[in-house]
């Protein structure tokens, strides 16, 4: 096999986003290339000029490398003695099907917004490398979410671009007859067709919903374009999409599911899509069938934030499901009452996530206060359960940590935790290795990091400024300093502002002259979050008053890209939600493995990670019911934690300018965060607490 082909086989399964000895040898090939490609391999491969590929074979001795990597590759997805192989072997002619309207698994496959499209795609990776056979559905939306830049004032826009199917590693799933499968979901006005292509996830298959097809109306072809944008139309028939054209996808493809994961609410039409396709092979109505679609259903709630629920009306339920009901031989009302939290209260609308509630047997929160804020949420879906009865449990994100590990500290690992410290990650005594590294080559190899976030930051500004043209800021990011990390949507709860409530006390704490503090913002808002891009203009605008420039900068267009920089570069992840909104979180979780310490509100999966010296907490959790009252009694508390612990500490260094104070409490938190938060061990709880009981229809799974 010609070079030239295998490097464009590693290039079409997603396996090499996670196997760096792969990145690499894209890079090298040519760095500048590489990079203005936004990492893309395939669309690097048809730019790269064929003699410059040669050459550089040559040059480089890539032969030998690109070997390696093939086999290495092949012997993973072949192998047979995986996890999944010993402990789910009932999975194996029956996979699981997860659904999520999201999936990030790389920045050049722009199809997710933020967490919960990180956390799907992570998800399928671990699923990948434990060998649990999973088949993760979802959209394509040509469109993705968007592209953000800023402009001279601050303002966000969103530039949408359009992907090139071409260029991204994805081919047309076909029919039995090798035909480009598509699949047709009845609704009203008009049915709508969907394509489905097919990305390959190390040993997982993604399959990816498109309604660009010649025989759908306009409206219906521009149908999943966008990630979370058009009306509740929009909303609602894209949902129809995936749940019910996704079930019809997988049945299409010969794939018989003895598990159907709904990540979130979107999906949950999947469920009545189930039914209906179980009582027309068994003859029985939805009675019947009910007790069977639950017993092999899986539901995942994401928020408790009141606006990430979807709910509609009862005309536009009936305008989309109208067709989908009369097979289930439903009245509309019947519809109705299985979306409601009261079944009887003809005003309410129709809410996704109660008929998820109420479709599947097994519910879960994603972390433990969130499942005990989701009883109460829900409490009356079980009218006659004391709350602390809810069947809602929890299972705890974890962080895919090859996807977000910084490449030298793989090496580090290997060295002090075992060469199989991957697959014993789990497992406390896995990170116990970590208090055999010397201070100083910890520091150093934690510094070699922040140098190198430093030299990205000062690009992207760079950038940033050429193209809007103001004037230059004076650069004094310095990598000695305290630099804070701060990157996710900027929707209000999460509170990206919260320093900017004191803005002559954020002066004196980042001037300090000899303790000086720097902080890096990014970030999204929804394009229709006026309230979000506000916030991000108010960060801009500091950034701009002489005292911060140069050392408040926000990075524009967040993307998985940016937020790997900044985890595995900043001393100190800040999270700063208004409690208890904050579900999990995950971005802190990809910073515990870089060596970062995280200062968060006690709130997500933070309230139950810290121990008092794996990182920091702002205040002590208690909740004000005025809003305004409580974000000045977090803020203050926020300053007083930087002023008094985390500033003095960082820069306390012993007689060999090592801050001793500071490694320690970098090594507790490697010691006893990474183990609990990997999506290993998530992905191992999913299985062992749902799938394989929802599978094998055993134990009930409950809190
Ligand atoms: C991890 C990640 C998030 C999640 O951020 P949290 O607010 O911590 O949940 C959002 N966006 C991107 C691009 C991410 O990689």
């Amino acid at each position: 096999m010609e070079i030239a082909d295998r490097l464009r086989e590693l290039a079409r399964n997603l396996y090499w986003t996670w196997h760096p000895e792969i990145i690499e040898i894209f890079r090298d090939l040519d760095p500048a290339l590489w990079r203005e490609v936004n990492h893309n391999p395939e669309e690097f491969f048809d730019r790269l000029d064929p003699k410059a590929l040669a050459e550089k074979t040559a040059e480089l001795a890539l032969d030998a490398r690109v070997s390696l990597a093939f086999h290495q590759m092949h012997n993973y997805l072949e192998a047979s003695g995986t996890w999944g192989a010993r402990h789910a072997g009932v999975l194996q002619a029956k996979p699981v099907l997860y659904f999520s309207a999201e999936f990030g698994l790389h920045e050049s496959l722009p199809i997710y917004s933020g967490g919960l499209g990180v956390l799907s795609g992570d998800h399928l990776k671990a699923a990948s490398d434990l060998g649990v056979p999973l088949v993760g559905v979802g959209l394509f939306y040509a469109k993705g979410y968007f592209r953000q830049k800023l402009d001279k004032d601050g303002w966000q826009q969103e530039d949408y671009f359009v992907s090139d199917v071409h260029k991204l590693p994805m081919t047309r799933a076909t029919d039995a007859e090798g035909k480009p499968l598509r699949v047709r979901v009845r609704t009203r006005p008009s049915t709508i067709c969907a394509e489905v292509w097919a990305a390959q996830v190390g040993r997982c298959r993604l399959l990816l919903l498109d309604t660009n097809v010649d025989e759908n109306t306009p409206d219906d072809r521009a149908l999943t374009s966008i990630l979370y944008g058009g009306d509740r139309r929009v909303r609602i028939r894209q949902e129809l999409v995936l749940g019910v054209g996704g079930l019809l996808a997988a049945e299409a493809l010969g794939i018989c599911p003895g598990v159907i994961h709904l990540n979130e609410g979107h999906s949950v039409f999947a469920t009545l899509a189930a039914a209906r396709m179980m009582m027309q092979r068994e003859g029985r109505n939805f009675d019947d069938v009910r007790e069977k679609v639950s017993a092999m259903t899986v539901f995942t709630t994401h928020t408790p934030v009141e606006a990430g629920h979807d709910r509609f009306d009862a005309d536009l339920i009936e305008q989309t499901l109208g067709p989908l009901r009369e097979d289930l031989g439903f009245s509309p009302r019947d519809l109705m009452s299985l979306g409601r939290v009261d079944p009887d209260d003809q005003s309410e609308p129709f809410c996704m996530t109660v008929l998820g509630l109420r479709m599947a047997q097994r519910r879960n929160a994603v972390s433990a206060r969130h499942a005990r804020l989701s009883r109460a949420m829900w409490r009356r879906v079980w009218p006659k359960l004391p709350e602390d009865m809810i069947p809602i449990g929890h299972i705890t994100n974890g962080v895919h940590s090859k996807s977000w590990l910084a490449v030298p500290l793989a090496p580090l690992f290997d060295r002090y935790l075992g060469i199989d410290w991957q697959e014993r990650m789990h497992e406390p005594q896995t990170w116990a290795g970590i208090d055999k590294i010397d201070d100083e080559e910890f520091w150093e190899q934690h510094q070699v990091l922040k140098v190198r976030l430093i030299e990205y930051v000062r690009r992207c500004v760079g950038r940033q400024e050429a193209r809007r043209g103001g004037q230059p800021v004076e650069d004094r990011l310095d990598p000695m300093a305290l630099t804070i990390g701060f990157a996710r949507r900027f929707a209000g709860y999460k509170r990206a502002d919260l320093l900017l409530g004191d803005v002559e006390r954020l002066e004196r704490l980042v001037n300090n002259p000899h303790k000086p503090v720097q902080i890096i913002y990014a970030g999204k808002a929804h394009p229709d979050s006026e309230d979000g891009k506000r916030l991000i203009q108010k960060i801009v605008r500091a950034s701009r008053r002489p005292a911060l420039a140069g050392r408040v900068v926000f990075l524009e267009d967040h993307d998985m890209n940016v937020g790997r920089h900044l985890v595995q570069g900043a001393d100190v992840w800040l999270n700063t939600p208004r409690r208890p909104m904050e579900a999990c979180g995950t971005s802190g979780q990809k910073v515990i493995f870089n060596g970062g310490l995280n200062l968060s509100i006690p709130d997500g999966w933070w309230a139950e990670a810290y121990d008092g010296s794996n990182g920091f907490v702002i205040g002590c959790g208690l909740e004000h019911a005025d809003a305004d009252i409580q974000d000045r009694i977090d803020r203050d508390a926020l300053f007083d934690v930087l002023e008094n612990q985390v500033v003095p500490m960082f820069y306390d260094c012993n007689s060999k300018g090592i801050p001793y104070r500071w490694v320690a409490r970098q090594k507790n938190a490697m010691r006893s965060l990474p183990w609990r938060f990997s999506a290993r061990r998530m992905f191992r709880d999913y299985t062992t607490q749902c799938y394989l009981p929802a599978a094998g229809g055993r134990t009930c799974f409950l809190p």
